[in-house]
């Protein structure tokens, strides 16, 4: 029995489905783009693999090339990658003064983003921050956090010679918590390689600090190397989340992915550019699209997908509207229903349908249930999916045998489909269908 459901199931996914080497074919070309885009090597490689089981049997849309199926379904993989948990811009920063830990290698633009995240919060949020250069390093350093602090009208802590990163740490604590500001800012010095003493440092300030947000200042041009500059930053301080700068440039930005799937931290914001301005809510879809360099063809099966289901759509509403719902029809709702996360989360999103969300709750609706459902009617003939009246006893125990159920679950199904059938008539002459309809695409 379990074969002959499993046959049936066969034949429905082998019908334009991807194929092994289909996949492997297209993943080909989509690891040299993401090399390309400076994805580092081991991360380019995992997420291959797992799209390439992820990818195979999926089904692909008509007037689509497999290869051009897999690139979407790449696409869409990059997306979930790239997208946090969290809302990207949202930082921890109550309980004033909250303490924000900016690190990073020298030249990453931490100095520039600090002024340019302090500006946001002020402009976006009203927020009062101070910041701190704890560059020490550096003289000309301090002067240029001073001098944008200027330009966008935020404080910084005075510069006082000869302190160490840590006391300025400690000073910056201080006057934010007497000045009553809401959030201080910690622009840390870098080196240009990771290297012992900038992560001793860097891990002194931390423990005084006690930063709500220590945020990596990355460059989104860093290739290979972005891994390492993660796991390190990440395993001795702890980050909380990531900045790209350099976005504006023409890498592809592929330590976005690199980031992201080596540290799991979010990445919060881009940077677009060296005016105070230029700094963004990080966008996994913007950036999905441009380390893969593919947005003519994601665009291509995007308008298929859609131009296909209005279609669908526009043939089901005709019939539906002559009163005409067989089971093919109802086969098609069915699976669109179970494609869509079953029944219940479909019926809340129309309207009128309360009377038959609850009849479906009562008669315990899940995806099994629709699976089944499925089951019986795949296991009909073509003429009785067109008239289902035909069904009498003889022919019942046929189908329900066929699909391994009971003659009770198809009577159940084809109660079902007179109470569909006749909601949609209703509908459809009132004019409600189309409205229904709309609101669930
Ligand atoms: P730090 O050593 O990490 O503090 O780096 P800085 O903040 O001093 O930045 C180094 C250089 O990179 C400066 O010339 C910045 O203007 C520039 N920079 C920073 N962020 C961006 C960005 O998003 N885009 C571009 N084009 N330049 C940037
Ligand atoms: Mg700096």
């Amino acid at each position: 029995l379990s074969e002959r459901l499993g046959g049936v199931f066969d034949r429905l996914t082998k019908q334009g489905a991807l194929s092994e080497d289909d996949v492997k074919t297209a993943l080909r070309e989509v690891r040299v783009a993401l090399l390309e885009a400076d994805v580092s090597l081991p991360v380019a490689r995992d997420f291959v693999k797992k799209v390439q089981s992820q990818a195979t049997g999926q089904a692909v849309t008509k007037s689509i090339t497999p290869g051009q199926q897999v690139v979407k379904i790449v696409h869409d993989a990059l997306i979930d990658v790239l997208r946090g948990e969290e809302e990207p811009g949202a930082l921890k920063i109550d309980n004033p003064p909250a303490p924000i830990l900016m690190v990073g290698l020298q030249g990453s633009g931490k100095t520039t983003t600090t002024a340019k995240l302090a500006k946001r919060l002020k402009d976006k949020q009203g927020k009062r921050v101070l910041m701190a250069s704890l560059d020490t390093n550096r003289p000309a350093a301090m002067e240029q956090l001073a001098i944008l602090g200027t330009q966008i009208g935020v404080d910084t802590l005075p510069i006082v010679k000869g302190e160490s990163a840590v006391q300025i740490a400690k000073r910056a604590k201080q006057q934010a918590t007497l000045g009553g500001y809401d959030v201080y800012m910690l622009d840390t010095a870098g080196r240009l390689h990771i290297d012992e003493v900038l992560m001793d440092e860097v891990q002194a300030v931390r423990d005084v600090a006690t930063p709500r947000e220590t945020l990596l200042v990355v460059d989104g041009l860093t290739g290979q190397d972005a891994v390492n500059v993660a796991t390190e930053f990440d395993g001795k301080v702890g980050i909380s989340g990531v900045v790209l700068t350099r976005m504006d440039g023409d890498g592809r930005g592929g330590a976005a992915l690199s980031m992201r799937a080596v540290t799991g931290k979010p990445i919060r914001f881009v940077g677009l550019g060296e005016k105070m301005d230029a700094l963004e809510t990080f966008e996994p879809e913007r950036v999905a699209g441009r380390i893969l360099g593919m947005g003519d063809i994601v665009a291509l099966v995007e308008k298929a997908q859609e131009t296909l289901e209005a279609e669908q759509m526009e043939r089901q509403m005709k019939r539906f509207k002559k009163g005409l719902f067989n089971m093919n029809d109802l086969r098609d709702q069915l699976e669109q229903m179970l494609k869509m996360g079953g029944m219940q989360s479909i019926m809340g999103m129309m309207p009128g349908m309360g009377k038959m969300q609850k009849a479906a709750a009562q008669a315990g609706f899940d995806d099994t249930m629709l699976r089944r459902q499925i089951a019986l009617i795949n296991s009909m003939t073509k003429q009785e999916r067109a008239r289902p009246e035909l069904l009498q006893a003889s022919r019942k125990k046929r189908i329900a045998t066929g699909a391994g159920l009971e003659v009770s679950e198809l009577n159940k199904l084809l109660k079902m489909h007179r109470q569909m059938a006749d909601m949609m008539k209703k509908m459809g002459k009132k004019g409600m269908l189309k409205q229904a309809m709309k609101s669930m695409f």
